[in-house]
């Protein structure tokens, strides 16, 4: 897979990128991420990459220059499945979706700032808006970060317990279980018996409930 972030602040990115899980997914070849700086494609001799809004109002709006020039450039090497445009008003993510674009083969996220980017951007570039959640970020960079993060972890062979992946809450529409990990007592404070009694049949149906119990409690609109 490949995944082409176009942005104004490259360097914001890179970190999130050089790490853990998504560090050896890059390393093991399964992904490769471009980090790829908006104002490279700026015909400006300031290399500015935004302008002032019409019709007046605070804030300034991501131009449809550098962004068409920079897509169009993308586009003449490879096809994309989807060019994303982050932003509040997008689709919510969710697990669903992350595991439906874990399956596709190279897509663009573009990272908005100030108002946002030109509308025609939106109407004639963008296949597909997602929001991270109901809150406004200063820029499109950590919300790129989580929607990257949420499909790389997915592609098979990224994470080395490949049941891991498919264990994680929301999978199935279900929270997941609690964890215990060694001492089984810690100054009192015991871990449920079942887990120590090494009967593989009872810890499932155990972990079954407590993801049923769990769900219902914190989520129970993931069980319609
Ligand atoms: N004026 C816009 C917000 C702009 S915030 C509005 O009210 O809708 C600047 C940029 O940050 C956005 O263009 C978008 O790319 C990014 N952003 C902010 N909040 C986000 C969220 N919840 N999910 C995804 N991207 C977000």
């Amino acid at each position: 897979m490949r995944i082409d972030i176009i942005t104004v602040l490259p360097e914001l990115l890179r970190s999130p990128f050089d790490h853990s899980i998504l560090k050896r997914a890059i390393d093991k070849g399964l992904v490769e991420v471009n980090l790829i700086n908006l104002r490279d494609y700026s015909t400006h001799k300031q290399k500015s990459v935004d302008d002032y809004a019409f019709g007046g109002g605070a804030g300034m709006v991501m131009s449809i220059e550098p962004i068409a020039n920079c897509i169009n450039a993308l586009k003449a090497e490879r096809t994309y499945d989807e060019v994303i445009y982050t932003s509040p008003d997008g689709e919510l993510l969710n697990q669903k979706m992350s595991n439906r674009l874990s399956t596709l083969k190279n897509i663009i996220i573009l990272c908005g700032h100030y108002k946002g980017v030109d509308q025609r951007v939106r109407d004639h570039f963008i296949t597909k808006e997602i929001s991270i959640g109901d809150y406004v970020l200063s820029g499109g960079e950590l919300a790129a970060a989580v929607i990257s993060d949420s499909i790389i972890r997915l592609i098979p062979g990224a994470i080395s317990d490949e049941t891991s992946a498919l264990t994680d809450s929301f999978q199935d529409n279900l929270l997941a279980p609690p964890v215990y990990t060694r001492p089984a007592d810690y100054n009192g404070m015991k871990v449920p018996d079942v887990l120590l009694s090494g009967h593989a049949a009872n810890i499932e149906a155990w972990r079954h409930e407590e993801s049923l119990k769990r769900t219902k409690e914190r989520r129970p609109d993931l069980l319609k």
